[in-house]
């Protein structure tokens, strides 16, 4: 797909989504709902996201000169904010800054109190689904591809991983399949969630990318395309039953 036919794709979507916004802004002022991210005893019409920009603060996460993984996390993060926000979901990130989630001086180990405080955030707001943002870095610089990843055995993350690296095959250059593994919040989390390993920072041609905003909004878009055939998919087998 050329990069023009991606983006009338992503716009068309963004139009119909936009619409959609409309509708629940109309469907609001009549019947004075409001959607925040928690209270599920509301009737909550638009899908709720939660997600995590992995690493941040002193936690750097993978680094490649003056290439910093946390960075691009966030910055894929927000993107994926601003479109999904844009489709008429409801979202909430775990960090919006260059921060992590403890205090510098706790102890105890710190990288497990910092995923235990953004698990708490995720169960918090009570999302539909939640979706993790990391890239990757290896020893060899050969490796590239973004790739989604579910938690050993969940099938709901499973579907969804397959469907965000649907979109990550047809609109970035990756060759990769969706797979599992042992994931802390994917795995203690109820949630239907995913990872997405954005590329190898290790990878020159890849880490160039993984830095520019237009490659950073096709993560983002694949992310939020297979997060709608997730939904499609889910509510026509519903229908079905
Ligand atoms: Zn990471």
């Amino acid at each position: 797909m050329t990069s023009e036919q991606l983006q009338k794709k992503i716009y068309s979507k963004l139009a119909a989504a936009l619409g959609l916004v409309l509708v629940l802004a109309i469907a609001a002022t009549f019947g004075k709902q409001t959607m925040p991210l928690t209270g599920s005893t509301m009737a909550v019409l638009a899908p709720g996201v939660v997600i995590d920009a992995g690493h941040g603060g002193y936690d750097g996460g993978a680094e490649w000169g003056d290439v910093i993984e946390k960075n691009i996390n966030l910055s894929i993060s927000l993107h994926l904010r601003e479109i999904l926000l844009a489709a008429g979901y409801r979202v909430a990130l775990t960090r919006y800054g260059d921060y992590s989630l403890i205090e510098q001086e706790t102890s105890n180990p710190k990288k497990r109190e910092d995923m235990a405080r953004r698990l708490a955030v995720i169960e918090q707001n009570a999302p539909d689904f939640f979706i993790v943002i990391h890239c990757n870095a290896m020893a060899s610089t050969r490796w590239s591809g973004a790739q989604t990843f579910c938690q050993h055995e969940s099938e709901q993350g499973q579907e969804l991983a397959k469907d965000v690296q649907h979109y990550l095959r047809e609109i970035t250059a990756t060759t990769r399949f969706a797979s599992s593994l042992d994931h802390y919040l994917l795995r203690e989390s109820n949630i239907t969630g995913c990872l997405v390993e954005a590329g190898f920072l290790s990878n020159s041609v890849e880490r160039e990318l993984l830095q520019q905003d237009s490659h950073q909004r096709r993560i983002a878009a694949a992310t939020w395309l297979g997060l709608e055939k997730y939904s499609r998919d889910k509510g026509e087998n519903v229908e079905g039953n």
